[in-house]
């Protein structure tokens, strides 16, 4: 059966170049073939496996593609891959290091290694989750408990009716998963106070003081980008912080993708003062190129961060020399995703991490700059990391017929987004496979696209 897979992966890899990027296949196809009616007597593994290949295949969107700029996603580097697919063979409960030593192991490290090269404190506590999203609730986890615990007021215990109200300062770009964190948390989305960046996009330290200042003290979150995700601005982390810390605040860091431009040293003034934060949360899915379910949370507060987190089962033993995934982890089963990063993190090195943000960003900054060029097409916003905006016709409507048309050509894909009122096509390049002929060939197919819209209108 992991024959199968393996010569059907390899075919898939191998075919990236040639293959289309989009699906080729509407929704309601994929139901139908898909949809087979579920067996009272089960199928030959083989069959099952055969048929999925067969009938998947052409509704998937090629992530591992060179030109695939869409969202903010990364492909995975070969041993990371690897490395997965073990994990998935091993199939190891990493809830505690009695239920795989090895993989409690491997955290312990690649715990050090993160913090080593996102230049976060040493001391800090950390957890590997299944994306930012998971890393954002973790870390807010640890804010709530800390800020009620001055009060003093115990959150896990009391719950939140009845606790001082709690609020989060973010800008108004703030990524989505801080609105669903303080959904989970139950800190409450209106409780959001979401101020208007300026100009550059970026936090203004006054704006913040003065909401801090009608605030009681040590009630707040303060909220700052690394990256923010249309533009891949950076909030002014220096500024603001002490701002913060005055007013007693948590301040977390959102670095989904923009923490590791820490690895880069033509991009890392960026994050000045970034290491000052309370809680940081990055992807591994996105820049570090490994397979998706992997994301990061660090803590500075050991202490808030555990105490959101843990429990005593009569049956889970406690470790006394290593550390249990558990006492740091949202999940309680939980898959052994440190495997993956350990091996990225091995095989790319500082050098190669490095490489990867920089020629990344480069292509970025080259595809919307030549995009933007084109007859009908505009800059939005030239990329200072990796994300940059286009836009076509300046019009709405057109921009999204432009990118359908695109997406349709097989040979790129993009998606659209919002900004400042306006539609326009996100450009977004994390991916380690992406190269120079890749942002030809993606110029090529928006010259296309763009032809052909304007003989149509
Ligand atoms: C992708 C992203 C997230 C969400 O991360 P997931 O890994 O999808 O959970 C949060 N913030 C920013 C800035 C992002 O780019």
């Amino acid at each position: 059966m992991l024959q199968l897979a393996l010569n059907s992966a390899d075919d898939y890899l191998g075919s990236l170049n040639a293959a289309p990027v989009c699906s080729t296949r509407t929704i309601d196809e994929l139901r139908q073939r898909l949809s087979k009616p579920l067996s009272d007597g089960g199928l030959d593994p083989k069959r099952v496996i055969t048929e999925l290949i067969e009938d998947a295949h052409d509704g998937l969107l090629r992530f591992q593609s060179g030109r695939f700029f869409a969202w903010v996603v990364g492909g995975s580097v070969p041993s990371a891959l690897a490395a997965d697919w073990l994990t998935s063979a091993w199939d190891q409960n990493a809830t505690i290091a009695a239920s795989s030593p090895a993989a409690a192991v491997v955290e312990e490290i690649v715990g050090a290694w993160l913090k080593d090269l996102l230049r976060i404190p040493e001391s800090a506590s950390f957890a590997l989750v299944t994306g930012c999203q998971m890393a954002h609730v973790t870390a807010l986890a640890a804010a709530r408990h800390s800020l009620l615990a001055r009060i003093p007021w115990d959150v896990e215990l009391s719950g939140l009716s009845g606790a001082p109200q709690l609020h989060i300062i973010a800008s108004r770009t703030v990524h989505g998963s801080i609105h669903r964190a303080a959904q989970f948390l139950g800190l409450g989305t209106r409780n959001l106070i979401l101020l208007e960046p300026d100009n550059g996009g970026m936090l203004r330290a006054d704006d913040v003081a003065r909401t801090l200042d009608q605030l009681p003290a040590g009630t707040a979150i303060v909220v700052l980008q690394a990256g923010e995700i249309n533009t891949g601005v950076f909030d002014p982390f220096a500024k603001i912080i002490p701002v913060a810390r005055e007013h007693g605040a948590w301040v977390h860091v959102d670095g989904a993708f923009g923490l590791w431009a820490n690895c880069s040293r033509q991009y890392r003034h960026f994050l000045e003062g970034a290491e000052d934060a309370d809680s940081w949360a990055t992807d591994g899915h996105k820049w570090l190129n490994v397979p998706f379910d992997c994301g990061y949370a660090f803590v500075r507060d050991s202490v808030s961060h555990r105490a959101a987190m843990s429990f005593r089962a009569p049956y889970l033993a406690a470790a006394a020399d290593a550390r249990d995934p558990f006492d740091w982890n949202p999940e309680w089963s939980r898959r052994a995703r440190g495997f993956a990063t350990y091996a990225a993190l091995r095989e790319l090195g500082r050098d190669g991490i490095e490489e990867i943000v920089d020629r990344c960003s480069e292509c970025a900054r080259t595809l919307v700059l030549r995009i933007g060029a084109l007859p009908g097409a505009r800059v939005v916003w030239e990329p200072s990391l990796n994300q940059g905006l286009v836009r076509f016709f300046d019009d709405d409507a057109e921009t999204e017929r432009v990118i359908t048309a695109i997406n349709a050509t097989g040979e790129a894909f993009f998606s659209g987004t919002e900004f400042r009122g306006m539609r326009a096509m996100r450009v977004s390049v994390c991916n380690w496979r992406t190269t120079r002929q890749d942002i030809d060939r993606a110029v090529a197919a928006v010259r296309r696209a763009l032809a052909r819209e304007t003989s149509l209108t």
